[in-house]
């Protein structure tokens, strides 16, 4: 038919590209499955028996310190009672014109039962003797009786569901002046939120049944042992000074 057939035209090859040039694949990372979304902790739910839970009435009508501490000593109002290995009610002399109080019990003093027998319970003896007093003159205890876990600084509703108790023990005990010692006691026994590098070594005041006590705030003895300048250990030794002069004064 006089038609001719054009050539196919050449199948052009792909250059293929080097392996050196390639880019590795890149591994599919595996999802990560989902995480469990963590259960909310379950609501702490304090016994009802009056061992588990000292009723106001217990604690109100108890007539010296060995009273209160039967009545208390089985206390498991807030979640600081179940993880308690002993509980620490406080010691010293039953009418001490000094009373000291710190924030809990560590992990010395549940062990013990006793307030401030670990290091900074050491340092504390030793400022109680720098002001000439014994640890048997004065009256140590702190604003929970139980063990916060970690050492940890015990929450307001903690505080708050051991405050009766220690109110109790001042009733009881009728001290000329109280030194609390750190921010915890401070905050949750007076009322008062500002620092404690601010507000030592001012007198503030404290009402307890119809007593208005005196009140000196300084440093906690674990807090001097961290910063063991001779600018807190002066600040220190004058509050302390100045707690005792106070006492002396109004004695009798
Ligand atoms: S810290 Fe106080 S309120 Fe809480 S369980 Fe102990 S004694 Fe009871």
């Amino acid at each position: 038919m006089g038609l001719v057939r054009e050539p196919a035209p050449p199948v052009q090859e792909t250059p293929s590209t080097p392996a050196s040039a390639s880019l590795p694949a890149r591994p599919v990372a595996p999802r990560p499955a989902p995480r469990p979304v963590p259960a909310p902790a379950a609501a702490y739910v304090p016994p009802t028996d009056p061992g588990g839970c000292p009723p106001p009435e217990a604690v109100a009508t108890a007539a010296t310190l060995q009273e209160l501490q039967r009545a208390i000593q089985g206390c498991l109002a807030c979640p600081l009672g179940p993880g308690r290995l002993k509980f620490v009610f406080g010691e010293g002399h039953p009418q001490a014109r000094l009373l000291f109080i710190g924030e809990g019990p560590g992990r010395d003093e549940d062990l013990q039962g006793r307030p401030f027998v670990g290091k900074a319970g050491e340092l504390l003896d030793k400022m109680i003797g720098a002001i000439g007093l014994t640890r048997e003159a004065v009256y140590i205890a702190n604003v929970v009786k139980c063990r916060p876990p970690d050492n940890r600084t015990p929450t307001t509703e903690e505080a708050r569901a051991c405050l009766g108790y220690l109110r109790r023990q001042i009733e009881l005990i009728r001290p000329a002046v109280i030194v609390t010692l750190g921010a915890t006691p401070l905050r949750e026994l007076v009322g008062i939120s500002e620092g404690i590098t601010r507000v030592r070594g001012q007198w503030k005041r404290l009402q307890v049944g119809d007593r208005e006590i005196p009140v000196m705030p300084t440093f906690h003895p674990a807090y001097v042992l961290r910063q063991y300048t001779q600018d807190v250990r002066r600040a220190v030794w004058e509050d302390l000074k100045a707690a005792k002069e106070w006492a002396d004064k109004t004695e009798g």
